[in-house]
């Protein structure tokens, strides 16, 4: 027998990976790499769902964590599970909340991969018991208040554990209990019993790092009270240390903290109002209107490419109009420098940032964000003027017939087209605000969703007027509106808006 064992392939190897404690953006690089490149994911049920969204569809992934109430997949199960496909030859990641070796039974289940004879890997994670605080304003250790941080199971907080209470009461650092909410009231007793005041300032922090995060503080003597009912997961922070979130406190008061905003933005485009609003503390709920796709047929667009040289202007309406024309100049093998003697056109700030990013600077962006804005700007004799408007196949024609109507030859090169997305509305429940960044937006969202009884109590953002307009005719007033058509616009709107709904 080999050392490997029998029907061992070599590559098979189980990483035992930390998730980090809900908030995606602290997975390490290394976990998303593993994730990404993993041919079996094993989950604990709780791990946030973007973050198992980074596992390609070609990966199969199993949840086996434990969730408390629910049905759970029995720790030996689970081992089974590793070794077997591990042995099989398969890349498997085992994805626990936080830190795989803090109270996550990831030190078991390297005991039985080596046992077993299976390679492996840990890779450490960002534990809710050192986030958890940090995202609640408190700093665990601190010069003038704490020189150690105790991690402590909370799990089974009675005589018949292993927990030194008289010892952890001597300590005068900050105290972390994890799984302990249930034995909450049997903590705080069997500290003050064991000599430390009731004065003791206590924090529990509830799914830490999330949108749903919550913060009770107190003391030992009243947190009980003060916690009751409060959702777990959550950590018991103790000591001196928790009266920092006073001043500390940074992630509950960002602006849009605890409110639920719809943006309806094709997923394509969606990400920077998404992150914007994330970072004023938002939770985005994505339900994309509309998906980007590639026209029926490249007809007029390769048309228009074709023929570039014969054109006096080139319009762009918007950014993925920019994206798909170039694309397609790609696929005939030329560039930019096909297009150098054409005047551009930019309708929108960010249509005008792709450009530059590719490295044309558009002569003319009018001010207003809408493509009849041009037309003050353009000639108004437009005879002997051949103009391509590019955009998607769904759009307004008031442009083009206007410039036909001055005498211009106009060709439409249609580069992209706009489909309805068909959607799930389990997540639609508690919205504060929808965000409208176009009038189609508007027409298909009223028209998927007729009573739209659900954002009944929300306010309706809009980009800009002519989405407010579509707003209006579906009987609905736009309760925010950008003062120009930008994503930062719409999102300083939104902040206006709701810091003037709750005076601080
Ligand atoms: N390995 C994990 C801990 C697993 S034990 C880690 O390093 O974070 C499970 C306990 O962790 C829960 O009972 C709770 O006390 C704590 N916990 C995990 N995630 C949490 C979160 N997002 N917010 C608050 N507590 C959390």
């Amino acid at each position: 027998m080999t050392a490997k064992g029998e029907g061992t392939k070599a590559n098979g190897k189980v990483f035992l990976v930390g998730a980090g404690p809900g908030d995606p953006g602290l997975l390490t690089l290394r976990a998303a790499e593993l994730l990404a490149s993993a041919e079996l994911v094993a989950t604990d049920a709780l791990v946030s769902p973007d973050i198992v969204a980074l596992v390609p569809p070609t990966a199969e992934i199993v949840y086996v964590g434990k969730r408390s109430g629910a049905h759970s997949v029995p720790q030996n199960e689970t081992n089974r599970l590793l070794i077997d496909e591990a042995k099989r030859g398969k890349r498997v990641v085992r994805l626990k909340g936080g830190d795989p070796f803090v109270f996550g039974r990831g030190g078991e289940e390297a005991e039985e991969l080596a046992a077993a004879g299976v390679e492996f890997e840990i890779v450490p994670g960002i534990s809710s018991s050192i986030a958890g605080p940090a995202y609640a304003g408190i700093p665990v250790t601190h010069r003038a208040h704490a020189t150690s941080l105790t991690l402590v199971t909370g799990h089974e907080a009675d005589e018949t554990t292993g927990v030194d209470w008289a010892a952890l009461a001597r300590m005068h650092g900050t105290l972390v209990f994890l799984m302990g909410i249930a034995n909450l009231p049997v903590i705080a007793r069997k500290l003050r019993e064991n000599g430390v005041p009731g004065s003791r300032p206590v924090a529990v922090i509830s799914k830490a790092t999330t949108m749903q995060q919550r913060t009770v503080t107190g003391t030992l003597d009243n947190i009980e009270q003060r916690a009751a009912g409060i959702p777990t997961p959550a950590l018991i922070v103790v000591g001196g240390v928790v009266g920092l979130r006073e001043t500390i406190n940074w992630f509950e008061s960002k602006p849009l903290f605890g409110k639920r905003i719809v943006v309806t933005r094709a997923r394509e485009q969606a990400s920077d109002l998404k992150r914007m609003l994330e970072e004023a503390g938002a939770e985005v709920v994505q339900f994309p209107m509309i998906e980007i796709a590639p026209p029926p047929s490249f007809e007029s667009l390769d048309r228009v490419i074709n023929a570039i040289g014969d054109y006096q202007w080139l319009i762009f309406t918007s950014s993925n109009g920019v994206d798909s024309f170039f694309d397609r100049l790609r696929h005939h093998s030329k560039d930019a420098r096909c297009l150098s003697g054409a005047m551009i056109a930019a309708v929108g700030d960010s249509t005008a940032a792709d450009l530059r990013a590719r490295g044309i600077e558009p002569d003319l962006v009018p001010q207003k964000f809408i493509s009849t804005a041009l037309l003050p700007l353009l000639e108004e004799d437009q005879h002997g003027i051949r103009t391509a408007v590019v955009r998607a196949a769904q759009g307004r024609d008031d442009l083009i017939d206007e410039l036909r109507r001055r005498g211009g030859e106009v060709e439409l090169a249609i580069a992209y087209e706009t489909k309805r997305v068909t959607i799930a509305a389990a997540d639609l429940h508690d919205i504060d605000i929808v965000t409208f960044t176009s009038a189609s937006t508007v027409d298909n969202f009223f028209e998927v969703l007729p009573d739209a009884k659900v954002f009944d109590g929300a306010m309706l953002a809009s980009i800009g007027p002519t989405t407010s307009d579509a707003i209006r005719k579906h009987g609905r007033k736009p309760d925010i509106e950008a003062s120009n058509a930008t994503i930062a616009a719409l999102v300083a709107a939104i902040l206006d808006a709701c810091r003037a709904k709750t005076p601080s």
